[in-house]
């Protein structure tokens, strides 16, 4: 008796012509995440196999792939020759201890002598004999036994589903340079976006010495976090310590976090290009804070040519952020109380609609191209996986 794991994926099913490359991208993830773990991916009609592994690092491996995108569902299941010596085994090993079960028969193969109705009566029947503590419930049991008989002469018996990370494989949906702050929202962004497929890198600025080196280590677990779900993450830490100091001497102080979102949008956008993105990613979300007003929007947006800006936290609530925050793991983080660029040289009254041309006017006194430059001549970058 083998355990084997099926993977079961989702809207991939929707793809006409293009399911092959879906497939393909998506085996690729699975095979990535399990890098390190000995095992065999087969590609039977409709789902995958995962087999040939430790049977002790089962559980691991589960947790691994239900954070792959494109996953609906697993299971960890027993391989068996199909016949009813094999089959009943597997299903005492499976089978609950106590409280309501029905069976449930899947019969790919035709030529098995009982047909799958017949199979869960027999089925059933055996195990209440077997166990008295159990009952069938056949409309809402709190156990079900999965026997899926396959067309090779194998069956797969299980016990549960476990809900995979759903969405779309990454690396189907394009290529995008994540804003990654070390707050709650940019994290939960990222995620987001790379549950629609989209392969991110993300890059992150600090105002050393202003902020400190926990602050930096923060965003490196926060990355680190989001590349188990973004099929790794390359990371670029960039200072933007010499520009704010630059619009702290020469524009008005109200003035700071919309030059400086604008700056950040310039050299991600530089890096981004380089890199091969086509677009940011934000973790804003309309009316959150001062800055995310639609003129804010607007300021910080204006700096890009071709080069779209994607909020998917637009339209949620900071209480749902949170939620998903927890439920990925990195809300523990990012709560940790470290300075973020942002809050250096804070002015008392942000701007809440700042006006493009007044905006553009203080910037004027900048040297923009060459507080890019050399920015971006302090990037460093970080292989996360
Ligand atoms: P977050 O929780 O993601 O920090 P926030 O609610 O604190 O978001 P802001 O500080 O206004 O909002 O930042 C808006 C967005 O700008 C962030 O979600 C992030 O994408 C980007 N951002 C802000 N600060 C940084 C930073 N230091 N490095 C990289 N991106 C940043
Ligand atoms: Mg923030």
């Amino acid at each position: 008796m083998e355990k084997v794991i099926i993977v079961r994926y989702c809207e991939i099913h929707l793809k006409g012509n293009n399911r092959g490359y879906f497939e393909k991208v998506f085996q690729e993830n699975l095979e990535r995440a399990l890098r390190g773990i000995r095992h065999e991916i087969r590609r039977p009609s409709g789902r995958y196999i995962v087999e040939n592994f430790d049977e002790s690092r089962a559980d691991e491996i589960v947790a691994r792939l239900s954070k792959v995108f494109g996953t609906h569902t697993l299971s960890v299941a027993y391989k068996v020759s199909a016949d009813m010596d094999s089959i009943w085994s597997a299903v005492l090993t499976v089978a609950p201890q106590d409280g309501t079960f029905k069976v449930q028969t899947n019969r790919a193969d035709k030529k098995f002598p009982l047909d799958s109705m017949q199979m869960n009566a027999e089925i059933g029947g055996r195990l209440l004999s077997a166990n008295p503590r159990l009952k069938v419930d056949v409309h809402d049991p709190q156990h079900v036994v999965y026997i899926d008989i396959r067309e090779n002469g194998t069956a797969l018996v299980f016990g549960a589903y476990v809900k995979g990370a759903g969405g779309m494989p990454v690396g189907t949906a394009g290529r995008g340079m994540l804003l990654l702050s070390g707050g709650i929202d940019s994290p939960v962004a990222g995620y987001m976006i790379a549950k629609r497929g989209m392969q991110l890198e993300a890059i992150h600025f600090h105002s050393y010495p202003y902020t400190n080196l926990q602050a930096r280590e923060k965003v490196e677990e926060l990355a680190r976090i989001l590349s188990e779900y973004t099929c790794g993450l390359t990371l670029h830490v960039v200072s933007v310590t010499h520009i704010q100091e630059e619009i702290h001497r020469l524009c008005p102080a109200e003035m700071m976090i919309t030059l400086l979102r604008r700056f950040m949008m310039r050299i991600a956008e530089r890096i981004g290009k380089k890199t091969g993105a086509q677009c940011i990613v934000t973790g804003e979300s309309l009316g959150q804070v001062a800055s995310q007003t639609i003129e804010g929007i607007t300021s910080s947006e204006s700096v890009l040519e071709r080069f779209p800006v994607l909020r998917p936290l637009i339209g949620f609530d900071k209480t749902e952020i949170i939620e998903i925050s927890r439920r990925i793991g990195t809300y523990e983080t990012s709560i940790l109380p470290y300075e973020d660029c942002c809050t250096v040289f804070l002015p008392k009254h942000p701007l809440i609609r700042p006006d493009l041309a007044e905006v553009e006017r203080a910037e004027n006194k900048l040297d923009i191209e060459k507080l890019v430059g050399a920015a971006l001549d302090s990037a460093e970058t970080l292989r996360l996986s």
